[in-house]
């Protein structure tokens, strides 16, 4: 049997249950996956509240690293004993054990441990795509990052200073706004009422060429007004609620803006992609220019009350789930 977290419906964190479910059986293609270490995400709360829909009953959590215990008919490519990691649809993390296409696994390189990658994969690769392919951000460009303490957040700052841009990053406090300056940010703004006002301020009211808004509904409208013309708006998450329906001519009015809703399926779909964006990750965290911040711990039989820290805004950084 496998020990897991299943809903059995939507809602507050109390419907995530400790149970027994099961082992899987891996079928043509797939590995089953012992799991050494579980990757918490925002998008795990818009799947249990049922913001973004799945049957049910189900297992949360789209991270893990672990090692491959059994491997289904036809896999050439994956070995019994391989160090792996994903992040990844369907949903199905919280688990001690799970079965996963090969196509989506990952090798671990030796010196990238269990934890680090579970705590990386999905919010890294995530930073990978926002800055090096969404938009290519380069050496002397000022960037606007929101949540810069959080998981996706330490990573954005970091990053994207190694780049040589200059990171303007946004908290709620002024200790997170601390944490998110000692991971790359040259500027922190604490709270969002006037948001615009101060990075114009900071840009000698230029402007950023580019916005990353992981918080939706709360910043949307603030986020455009920090932009220069033809600048990106780049809404990737909603932590406060989704956007919404906008008035595209807003983005005209505001000088010819440019927005996308992108997600890290898409820039991953291809394997060719996943594999150059986890090498890409991998490559920044071994030569030390990322460093990951696990700066919290869950048993994984305890995922609500990792759910509930994530939430109510009192983690930073990465967040780990331990089977
Ligand atoms: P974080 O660690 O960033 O946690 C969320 C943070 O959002 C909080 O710590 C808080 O920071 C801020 N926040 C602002 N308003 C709220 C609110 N009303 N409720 C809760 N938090 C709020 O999470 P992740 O790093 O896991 O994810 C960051 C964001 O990126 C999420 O929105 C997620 O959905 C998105 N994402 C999108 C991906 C994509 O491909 N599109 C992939 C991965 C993540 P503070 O207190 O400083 O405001």
């Amino acid at each position: 049997m496998t020990q897991a977290i299943r809903m059995h419906t939507h809602g507050g964190p109390e419907v995530l249950r400790w149970e027994s479910v099961p082992t899987p059986e891996p079928g043509p293609g797939e590995a089953l996956v012992h799991h050494a270490a579980v990757g918490l995400n925002f998008i795990d709360v818009y799947f249990r509240t049922g913001l973004y829909k799945t049957a049910l009953p189900a297992i949360p959590g789209m991270e893990a690293s672990g090692t491959i215990t059994a491997l289904g008919p036809d896999v050439t490519n994956f070995a019994v004993g391989d160090r792996v990691a994903y992040a990844t649809a369907p949903i199905g993390a919280y688990a001690t054990d799970r079965v996963l296409v090969t196509d989506r696994l990952v090798k671990l390189p030796d010196d990238i441990d269990f934890k680090t990658a579970a705590a990386m994969m999905l919010q890294g690769m995530t930073a990978q795509y926002l800055l090096r392919r969404t938009h290519k951000v380069t050496a002397g460009e000022t960037i606007l990052v929101h949540a810069a303490a959080g998981g996706v957040g330490l990573i954005l700052c970091q990053w994207a200073k190694s780049l040589g841009a200059t990171v303007i990053g946004v908290t709620s406090t002024e200790a997170k706004a601390e944490l998110a300056r000692a991971n790359g940010a040259a500027h922190t703004i604490v709270g969002t009422a006037n948001l615009a006002e101060e990075v114009r301020h900071l840009t000698d009211g230029a402007g950023v060429p580019v916005v990353y808004d992981s918080i939706g509904r709360e910043t949307f409208a603030a986020s455009l007004d920090c932009l220069a013309p033809l600048g990106l708006m780049v809404s990737y998450g909603n932590a406060s609620g989704p956007v919404g329906a906008i008035d595209v001519g807003l983005l005209a009015a505001k000088g010819s803006l440019f927005l996308t809703r992108p997600n890290l399926a898409t820039y991953t779909a291809k394997r060719a992609d996943l594999e150059a964006a986890a090498r890409d990750l991998f490559a920044v965290v071994e030569k030390g220019a990322v460093r990951i911040n696990v700066n919290q711990t869950f048993p994984l039989s305890d995922a609500a009350r990792a759910h509930e820290a994530l939430e109510a805004r009192r983690t930073t950084g990465s967040t780990l789930l331990l089977p």
